[in-house]
């Protein structure tokens, strides 16, 4: 039986060899090392070409490893008008070489308030997103886009707002970063059973049954101050309490990807792993 969760890492493992490098190499190590997703990190732009994505999709399908792109850091759903039309663009090239990639889920970054209220920018953001996805769609490219929840309290991406970009747009659907979440309010909130199994409650009724069986979650310990995320840390300097998260995602019967940004990122997507199969009772 394969598990609820497959499990890999934001970016190739770090002990990939060097050859086959790169991408593909990336993907054939962690397979190898009983992984099954991996997310390709674009975020300092888009620079694979259509050769090197058929290439990328048939280590993907010769290996059983799913693919997820985390498009540039640069995408600002709220950025002033002169420059939406430039940073759109590295949501549209994400997601067009993503799909040539074999990729299925785009994540994102959502952008920031400017010091506006939320209800405000999401009236600005919800429609150029709905654009992105028509031309997407308009193209035959099928990818779900994830914005994802930030780690700071100044930046778009609370959970109440990639739920309302999720129930407006049809094919946008939230990445839940746990890690983020935990540290955007800065006060340690986020780190217990009963407000993930909250947080579960809302998303699932948010957005139904069928999301609750196709969550897209980034993991990694956290360092955090009153403002928000500091950087990511590895399992066992974290204080972030993955036994009781995976304890919420089994009792949510939650299914899905979990993608981890830890320092190590393999030696803990594999730790994760292990924590999953030891709660949930799988493997
Ligand atoms: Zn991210």
């Amino acid at each position: 039986m394969p598990l609820s969760f497959r499990f890999g890492t934001v970016g190739s493992p770090k002990a990939t060899p060097s050859k086959p490098s790169g991408t593909v190499g990336g993907i054939h190590y962690a397979a190898s090392i009983g992984l099954d997703a991996l997310e390709l990190a674009w975020v300092q732009g888009v620079r694979a070409g259509e050769t090197a994505c058929a290439t990328i999709k048939q280590a993907a399908t010769e290996t059983g490893v799913v693919l997820s792109v985390h498009a540039p850091y640069y995408i600002n759903l709220n950025g002033d008008n002169k420059k939406w039309p430039r940073l759109r663009q590295y949501l549209i090239d994400a997601a067009h070489f993503g799909n040539l990639a074999g990729a299925t889920d785009i994540i994102f970054h959502p952008g920031t308030y400017f010091g506006r209220p939320a209800n405000e920018v999401l009236q600005v953001s919800i429609p150029r997103l709905q654009g992105c996805v028509d031309e997407l769609r308009a193209n035959g490219n099928l990818v779900t886009l994830r914005p994802e929840i930030s780690g700071k309290a100044a930046m778009l991406g609370s959970l109440a707002d990639v739920l309302e970009m999720s129930k407006t747009i049809p094919g946008v659907i939230p990445c839940l970063d746990f890690a983020h979440l935990h540290a955007r309010l800065g006060d340690g909130a986020m780190n217990t059973y009963d407000e993930w199994m909250t947080a579960l409650d809302i998303y699932r009724k948010a957005l139904g049954d069928a999301a609750m069986q196709q969550l897209h979650i980034h993991l990694s310990g956290i360092n955090y101050g009153p403002k928000g995320e500091k950087n990511h840390l590895i399992m066992e300097e974290a204080d972030l309490d993955f036994r009781n998260l995976m304890r919420a995602l089994h009792a949510s019967n939650a299914e899905g990807r979990i993608l981890c940004e830890s320092p190590v990122l393999e030696v803990d997507a594999l730790k994760f792993r292990q924590l999953w199969m030891e709660v949930s009772g799988e493997g």
